[in-house]
């Protein structure tokens, strides 16, 4: 039956709401960004135009007219029509590495060993340092291409501790001075690693392993050092819109460098911290379980496999192409790997094994075999997957591992990669496609300081398989390339999903935090290597970079 009382009610409520509007624009947030490209990276791959932000979370993307009509924001910015990402995260790096060699020496690029001394000589004649900590010469980059020995190292600091890390970070080169202190002879014997002797003598090299008791001798630099070297890393990842890191492997003091930075709010950048697995860092997981400090994330060991490719310490199945009878090795006793996997199965932890060669893959796959039976949904992550087995590929979808690869050492790899290979094992090398089909998902990173921080290197690299120079023109290994889109979900949404963060970031989608970048040029791939920065990076809604 009609009630005409409650219809007159209704439109009493119907005319105060319209009378609202009127005085009212719309619902009130802080940010509206508009006149864009908002590459939401959803499911759907759907691009908005505009998008509303508000206490640091997206309310709604959508198209311009939409937005426009739907908030009356504090602020307004007219994207000039760019491209807009979630902001990228950078699956595997080295924060206190990077912050390190800014300390030390910047060997990085050097062509020869003189210019390695000339550079080692500069540094000396500024800073007067009584230990010399250097990092990231390649020696595939010199003329002869030959491992380094210490004889013109010892002529120049005879008395100094010189110790001198390969771009890789799984061999140094250090002087007598610095053997004697770490009291490193001849009859040195290291399990996992290589103390390299000729003709009787120490040459200096440490490989993996060995290089444990000489750079534990190497003097700490000061807090307020490394958090200043820390803060100029974060303004330089904002420049490139990366927005998170997963910090692959830190020391238990490393943890509270972060902390400290986080809790002052001078670290804006999202750490995804894995721990290295000693004895206080399993401590701290045992008592902290899952651990987050705003955005501080810590639920990770990174354990060691193997060694790297370039210095021979990846543990291969059949010997090295360029080295008779060597098959390099296991850094970690399986034993020891295995009590890593129940401390991670215990207290909630993911484990993020790095493995290089292929009998390290192997190993490990067949390690987290186990924990797949208990937990399908662990997340575990082998660090590099670089060189598998054909027949192991299909192990990946079976026991639910995640690779996180980077691009960019396969570009950099090329050199020496197939004299290490050989022809036929280079097939399963820098695999990222075959990967990517058997997993449906990758995390991609580039192991800064290893390799540049430059997410537009990874892209050139994975989808071009190119280097900066645009090397090779063919590409390396092409069949193996992947897309621009799932290159750039492999640094949003499944570096997010494989670090459980998939509900907060990872894509521009309502309720998500509002971290984004702006790019200054359009985001695309081409056969020419184009840099490309930020225009503005976001954190949480908060502007952290503006390019002006
Ligand atoms: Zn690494």
């Amino acid at each position: 039956m009609f009630n005409m009382r409650v219809f007159r009610f209704n439109l009493s409520i119907l005319f105060f709401l319209l009378a609202l509007s009127g005085c009212y624009k719309g619902k009130s947030v802080d940010l509206v960004i508009h006149n864009a490209r908002i590459h939401t990276m959803d499911e759907n791959d759907n691009i908005a135009e505009a998008m509303a932000i508000k206490d640091g979370i997206i309310v709604e993307t959508g198209p311009e007219r939409q937005i426009l009509n739907r908030y009356s924001a504090d602020q307004e910015i007219d994207a000039q029509g760019k491209d807009i990402y979630p902001g990228f995260t950078d699956a595997h790096g080295h924060i206190i590495s990077l912050a390190k060699k800014k300390l030390g020496v910047d060997l990085i690029g050097t062509r020869s060993y003189d210019e390695l001394l000339v550079r080692l000589e500069k540094y000396q004649q500024k800073k007067n340092s009584k230990f010399i900590v250097g990092r990231g010469w390649d020696q595939s980059l010199w003329s002869s291409s030959e491992m380094p020995t210490n004889e013109r190292l010892n002529q120049l600091f005879p008395t100094i501790p010189v110790c001198l890390f390969r771009v890789d970070g799984h061999a140094v080169l250090v002087n007598d001075a610095l053997l004697k202190l770490a009291e490193i002879t001849p009859e040195t014997k290291i399990d996992g690693g290589i103390n390299t002797v000729e003709n009787g003598t120490c040459t200096g090299l440490l490989v993996d392993n060995a290089m444990n008791t000489a750079v534990a001798k190497i003097p700490a630099f000061s807090n307020k050092e490394m958090k200043k070297a820390i803060l100029e890393i974060q303004n330089e990842l904002f420049q490139y819109g990366i927005t998170g890191v997963h910090e692959a492997g830190i020391e238990n003091e490393e943890i509270y460098l972060f902390k400290d930075l986080v809790d002052s709010k001078k670290l804006k950048l999202n750490v995804y911290a894995m721990l290295l697995p000693s004895s206080k860092n399993i401590a701290f997981a045992k008592k902290n379980g899952v651990f987050q400090d705003k955005n501080l994330i810590i639920r990770s060991f990174k354990v060691f496999g193997d060694g790297a490719l370039g210095s021979r310490g990846a543990f291969l199945k059949q010997a090295y192409t360029d080295m008779h009878d060597h098959y390099g090795m296991l850094t970690t006793p399986i034993d020891e790997m295995k009590r890593v996997a129940i401390i991670c199965e215990r207290t909630g932890y993911q484990m993020n094994s790095h493995a290089i060669g292929d009998s390290a893959n192997r190993i490990i796959l067949d390690l987290y075999k186990s924990i797949n039976e208990v937990n399908k949904d662990h997340r575990w992550r082998i660090e590099h997957a670089q060189v598998i087995d054909p027949k192991d590929f299909v192990l990946f979808s079976q026991y639910g591992v995640f690779p996180s690869v980077q691009p960019t050492h396969a570009v950099s790899d090329q050199r020496w990669a197939e004299a290490r290979l050989g022809k036929q094992r280079l097939k399963g090398a820098y695999a990222y496609k075959s990967l990517l089909a058997q997993t449906g998902m990758i995390a991609i990173g580039t192991d800064f300081p290893v390799e540049n921080i430059d997410p537009f290197l990874t892209i050139h690299a994975a989808v071009q398989r190119m280097d900066r120079e645009n090397y090779p023109t063919s590409g390396f290994l092409f069949n193996e390339a992947i897309s621009l889109n799932d290159c750039i979900r492999g640094m949003t949404i499944w570096a997010a999903f494989t670090s459980f963060q998939e509900h907060t970031s990872g894509t521009l989608e309502k309720g998500k935090q509002a971290t984004f970048v702006i790019f200054e040029n359009p985001v695309v791939s081409t056969s020419t290597y184009k840099p490309n920065f930020s225009f503005m990076t976001y954190i949480n809604g908060e502007k952290v970079y503006s390019i002006e």
